[in-house]
């Protein structure tokens, strides 16, 4: 890769002078120093030695509308002749909160201009709702970089302690006192192991549907449902952060796709198409919860125009009911492709998928949650993978544990280069 990247190289060096790894946001660090990008256009990105690579990090699962999407760019430049910032409300903001009541089916929504902020805020909401502390999340869940959630995130194996209780671990420094105490963890796809943390202290229960930063991790049947009923039985309020599954994977999200309808989702990355932006959705009674002044919620640039014009783009024109059709289709192809690849060099490794998204796990069994993700997952070959790929003009997440996803501009081409990529990857490692 380094040969390939002399440029990215030199701008590093800079870079470093200035930011922290030489990058704006920790997640873009990467060794031997980030692939500084130049520009994109529909699936393919272009880094700054000019290499040509078709694109499936898209920006971390956000462009699904593809790079320089002719729909969002008209949709921006227009409302940019038209000013960009009032901090007043626009009619705009109006038409993003109705599809989105339309498409998740709760009443009240509000914006932010992050995943992060939509999980602070729905943490601020379960809190306020209940008048309890206690916040319980999925071990080795990201939810974004607020105190109340950056316990747990990927926590090292000999901090974690067993299974049947495991420590909350601070992710990173720098917290309030009591933040990691206020949060209690449980692993995924185990139900018993939530009812027992659930008492008259917790005010809520945040968690991806599907755990989306150990590759793919799909809720076993009936986990969905059986978390909905705990927290009820037990007065707690129930997030979902579908800030990656969102508008990515169906019209509604993965609360769509399994049919379990939280208190409170959250929502960033695909629904603005490319610009920040997120919003949270609730239940009347919570939505009520903000009218009155209860819970605070806001920011300078929430429900931003531009921001708004984008999004409104992305849902109402670009994201239809027929781009998801085909988005799924599309990613079922990619993965049968892979399936095949992964039987004729006998890879220890399968397929996950779920809408625009999916990727290769390189581990014979399915992976059930965290824990198992360390155990079971072989991470050197995963680490070869993303090098293959990346050498090879796939452009992916780095470290790739994380997913591929595509765009409505994604062609058969572009699906054939990555399983090339992977086809060459897993014959050179057989061959040895
Ligand atoms: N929740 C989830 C599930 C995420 O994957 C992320 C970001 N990767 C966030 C929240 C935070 O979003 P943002 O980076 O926009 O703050």
């Amino acid at each position: 890769l380094h040969t390939r990247t002399v440029r990215s190289g030199e701008l590093f060096a800079r870079a470093a002078a200035v930011m922290p790894r030489g990058v704006p946001s920790g997640f873009q660090a990467s060794d031997p120093w980030p692939t500084y990008l130049s520009h994109g256009s529909g699936a393919t990105v272009w880094d700054v030695d000019g290499n040509e690579y078709a694109d499936f990090h898209n920006g971390f699962g956000v462009m699904c509308v593809g790079h320089a999407n002719p729909v969002i760019a008209a949709a921006v430049s227009e409302r940019m002749a038209l000013g960009t910032h009032f901090a007043a409300p626009t009619e705009g903001s109006i038409v993003v909160a109705e599809e989105l009541r339309r498409r998740w089916g709760l009443p009240a929504w509000r914006f932010t201009n992050s995943g992060t902020e939509s999980t602070m805020d729905a943490v601020h909401l379960a809190r306020g709702a209940t008048g309890r502390d206690v916040m319980v999340k999925i071990e080795g869940t990201y939810h974004g970089h607020h105190d109340a959630v950056m316990v747990s995130v990927k926590p090292p194996p000999d901090r974690m302690g067993p299974r049947s209780a495991p420590v909350p671990v601070p992710y990173g420094e720098g917290f309030a006192p009591g933040t990691a105490e206020a949060t209690r963890v449980v692993p995924f796809n185990d139900a018993d192991a939530l009812r027992a943390v659930l008492d008259e202290r917790v005010a809520g229960v945040i968690m991806e549907p599907a755990m989306m930063n150990v590759n793919i991790v799909p809720p076993v049947p009936g986990y969905l449902e059986a978390v909905r009923a705990a927290c009820d039985e037990a007065g707690a309020l129930l997030i979902f952060d579908e800030v990656k599954t969102g508008a990515a994977v169906a019209a509604g999200g993965a609360t769509e796709l399994y049919g379990v309808t939280p208190d409170v989702v959250c929502l960033a990355k695909a629904m603005c198409g490319g610009l920040p932006g997120g919003a949270v959705g609730m239940t009347a009674a919570l939505g009520e919860l903000i009218a009155e002044g209860r819970v605070k919620q806001q920011g300078t640039f929430n429900g931003n125009p531009l921001t708004m014009a984008a999004a409104e783009a992305t849902l109402l024109r670009v994201l239809t009911d027929d781009a998801y059709r085909a988005l799924h289709a599309a990613n079922e192809r990619l993965m049968a492709e892979c399936d095949r690849v992964i039987e004729t060099y006998a890879l220890p490794a399968h397929t996950v998928g779920m809408g625009s998204k999916g990727c290769v796990v390189m581990s014979p069994e399915p992976v059930l949650e965290y824990r198992d993700y360390l155990t079971k997952i072989h991470h050197e070959l995963t680490d070869l993978a993303w090098l293959f790929h990346m050498n090879r003009g796939v452009f992916m997440t780095p470290g790739q544990d994380e997913e591929w996803t595509l765009s409505v501009m994604h062609s058969g081409a572009d699906r054939q280069r990555y399983v090339d990529a992977f086809e060459t990857f897993a014959r050179e490692v057989t061959a040895r």
